[in-house]
């Protein structure tokens, strides 16, 4: 009698074990319909075999091996192990959550809908006026079309309400054509199209990659906004796609940066891609994790849960901004994407290529010590770099959050017919309500944090749990009736330059002004056809836009990030930083930067001032080594929470206590109250494990693990975070 061994989502570290009388070796990684307790659920199998520790007589018998989706590979399983035990997250869930939800289900699968779409010849030779010039959709889809040559069908609903229909006309007129499985045979031979000539330093660095594509060799591409990163890996890639293998393009966030899908798949116009992340719906999941997996897509592009995706062909990994910290999952299993890139890119035997202007310190160490090869990009194309500048602020009283030297900047933009971006890391109006004769304070009951204050829609507001209220009339421990806004939000920005320049044309980019579908593209194309003379935005902006007539600058609160307990944040802040600065002056101009700060002499903004990221990671990674932090030690944090501070406490003491028996030779700090001790009404701590060496720490977390498992207590919830970004 074969027994299967099982992955079921159920949070324990085991595996199930179940008769199935016709399963075969060639069923691992198969989809299976089991019962379990009352229920039935679908699980993978694991293992097939003829023996179990339970007595036969005990076992259940499969309900169904699950055949309609071929196997998870050897290899997609052998990823998904590797992040089980690293992250010491049981199995069954990591390996059922990297399945689209649909193949969670037993249902049966609906595959009419196609992956996507494709221009076909006549399409391309359709005159432009061939189409009447109300059909307006229409015309932005076709014009859409020519433009990325394939479009899925998460795109084209993007574009309008009524694409849909219109796609169905395109389709009709023979423009457009569905593909399931092969690349559109109509296009060649045009299946690449010629990008630019490379600059000599991005020629450079291109073959340095060339020279890896048959093995694991890891490449950091540490080049600044604007150098170019982006076609040494079209250049890497075009290489890979035309050797017949597939590519895994990660990139921290689709939605926010567009412009690199249309790239990408405007230059590979004969190599399918899909899309993989979190806004496709369940239908469009499934279908592109399985044109991944059947090798029909040759180009995968997706956020950090598409590391999972099965690649048969596998041949390159492209980490785009791989510093950003939204590659790191913070629940569940709480993997970093892009390390686990590197482990599969090892464990397939394929080049990796990271890119990034602020590189993480734990990446551009490893580049330091050899173990990643350093290409450099340290020109950008055709501009300068900008011109950056401190304003000091101490002794000058601001204008709503802005000096005069910002002012006078902002005007001559103004006069001059020129963009200006005021950047300010908070939304809302206000960070906080405050009354001036008692002191009270507007803070959230369920979390430690203040409420922001929204004066749009009259609510103060929690960042956290989403808790919020009406705003009071009066101070609700003194009854004094003039409360005050203290600080400023993208809304209070706002309404100061608005007040200041009544004849400016402003924009508000931030989380609450973007909420509406296709928002953030509507705004983009306004910017880029001028229509925004002052952009004022959140993080949203930071991120890689090309806004070619931004000239100007203005960052806003900057030094609060500067004295944050965090040993990261400096890191963080430089990152972010270069980022907002290198969106001035990417046209023609020479942009300016300006950063009001009380502290101008600080040596982040030194380093900042001179573009040296080297310099400045190098006295980082000094002062790491010196006081001992990663990633000169490697780390991983207990979180524990409940609804009092002290449970949650005495259950990390008692964590601690098992730890210090198992073992001497890591170090195990004292429990401590969070960071943020309160959230949505719960009480949150952290005990913190660290070793010299990652097999050292390793070991003594499987050891800890199953411990701390054993002892499951109720009167808590707690997480092994390892490699922790947040503290
Ligand atoms: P990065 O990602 O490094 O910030 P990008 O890849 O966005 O930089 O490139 C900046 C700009 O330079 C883009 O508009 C890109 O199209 C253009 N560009 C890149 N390489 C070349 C080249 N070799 N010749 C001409 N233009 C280029
Ligand atoms: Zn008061
Ligand atoms: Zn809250």
């Amino acid at each position: 009698m074969k027994i299967i061994r099982v992955a079921l989502d159920v949070p324990v570290a085991t595996l199930f074990d179940y008769r199935c009388a016709d399963a075969g070796d060639e069923d691992v990684g198969s989809r299976v319909l089991v019962s379990f307790g009352k229920k039935t659920a679908v699980g993978v199998i694991i293992q097939v075999g003829t023996t179990s520790q339970l007595p036969h007589s005990r076992l259940k018998t499969a309900l169904r091996v699950l055949r309609d989706v071929p196997p998870l590979s050897a290899a997609d399983l052998q990823l998904l192990q590797f992040a089980s035990a690293y992250y010491h997250h049981p199995l069954g869930p990591t390996v059922m959550n990297a399945l689209p939800v649909r193949l969670r289900r037993a249902g049966k699968l609906s595959r009419q809908a196609v992956t996507g779409y494709a221009l076909t010849a006549a399409g391309m030779a359709a005159p432009p006026d061939g189409l009447p010039a109300r059909a307006i959709v229409k015309r932005r889809l076709l014009a859409l079309f020519r433009q990325r040559r394939t479009l899925d069908a998460a795109a084209i609903k993007a574009l309008a309400a009524t694409a849909p229909a219109a796609l169905r006309q395109l389709l009709a007129l023979g423009w457009v054509e569905p593909w399931e499985s092969a690349p559109s045979a109509a296009l060649t031979p045009e299946t690449i199209i010629a990008g630019p000539a490379l600059t000599p330093e991005q020629e450079d660095a291109a073959r340095g990659i060339l020279s890896g594509l048959n093995g694991f060799n890891p490449f950091l591409l540490l080049g600044v906004t604007g150098s170019g990163k982006t076609e040494v890996y079209l250049r890497a890639i075009e290489a890979v796609l035309a050797a017949g293998r597939q590519v895994l393009l990660l990139v921290p966030e689709i939605a926010l940066t567009p412009q690199l899908e249309t790239m990408v798949r405007s230059r590979f116009p004969g190599f399918p891609l899909v899309s993989v992340h979190s806004g496709l719906n369940e239908g469009e999941r499934q279908q592109h994790w399985l044109a991944a997996q059947s090798g029909a897509a040759r180009i995968v592009m997706g956020t950090r849960l598409a590391v999972f995706t099965p690649l048969p062909d596998l041949g390159l990994i492209v980490v785009d901004e791989e510093h950003d910290t939204s590659y790191k999952q913070a629940e569940g299993l709480r993997y970093s994407a892009r390390d686990l890139a590197i482990v599969r890119a090892q464990q397939r035997k394929v080049p990796i290529v990271l890119g990034s202007a602020t590189p993480a310190l734990e990446t551009y160490h490893n580049a330091v010590t050899k173990r990643y090869r350093l290409l450099g990009l340290t020109q950008r194309i055709n501009a300068a770099m900008p011109h950056i500048e401190c304003v000091a602020t101490r002794d000058e009283k601001l204008q709503d959050g802005l000096s005069q030297h910002l002012i006078e900047a902002i005007a001559a933009r103004l006069g001059r017919g020129e963009q200006s971006m005021l950047f300010i890391n908070r939304r809302g109006y206000a960070p906080v309500l405050m009354c001036h004769a008692c002191g009270w304070l507007s803070s959230c009951h369920r979390c430690s944090a203040q409420l922001v204050l929204h004066l749009r829609d009259r609510r103060l507001r929690c960042h956290h749990c989403g808790h919020q209220a009406a705003i009071p009339v009066t101070c609700p421990e003194c009854g004094n009736q003039e409360l005050a806004p203290l600080g400023q939000g993208t809304q209070r920005v706002e309404a100061a330059l608005a007040l200041r320049f009544p004849r400016a044309r402003i924009l508000r980019v931030d989380r609450d002004s973007t909420r509406r579908r296709n928002a953030w593209q509507t705004m983009r194309s306004q910017i880029h056809a001028r229509e925004v003379d002052i952009l004022i935005g959140t993080q949203m902006l930071a991120k890689g836009h090309d806004f070619p007539h931004l000239n100007l600058v203005g960052v806003l609160n900057a030094d609060s990030l500067l004295y944050s307990t965090d040993f990261r944040a400096p890191e963080r802040l430089f990152a972010l930083l270069s980022q907002v600065a290198g969106r001035a002056g990417r046209g023609d101009t020479r942009g300016e930067v300006l950063i009001q700060t009380e502290f101008p002499q600080h040596p982040l903004y030194t380093a900042l001032r001179e573009l040296s990221y080297a310099a400045f990671a190098c006295s980082l990674l000094a002062e790491r080594k010196q006081a001992g932090f990663p990633p000169f030690v490697y780390q991983a944090l207990l979180r524990a929470e409940a609804p009092r501070l002290d449970t949650a406490l005495a259950v990390l003491a008692r964590a601690a206590q098992l730890g210090r028996d198992l073992s001497r030779r890591v170090t195990i700090y004292d429990p401590v109250p969070a960071g943020m001790v309160r959230l949505a009404g719960r009480e949150r701590a952290q005990l913190l494990v660290q070793a010299d060496s990652r097999a050292r720490l390793q070991n003594f977390l499987s050891a800890w693990y199953e411990k701390l498992a054993a002892e499951t207590s109720s009167r808590a919830r707690w997480s092994l975070d390892v490699d922790p970004l947040e503290f």
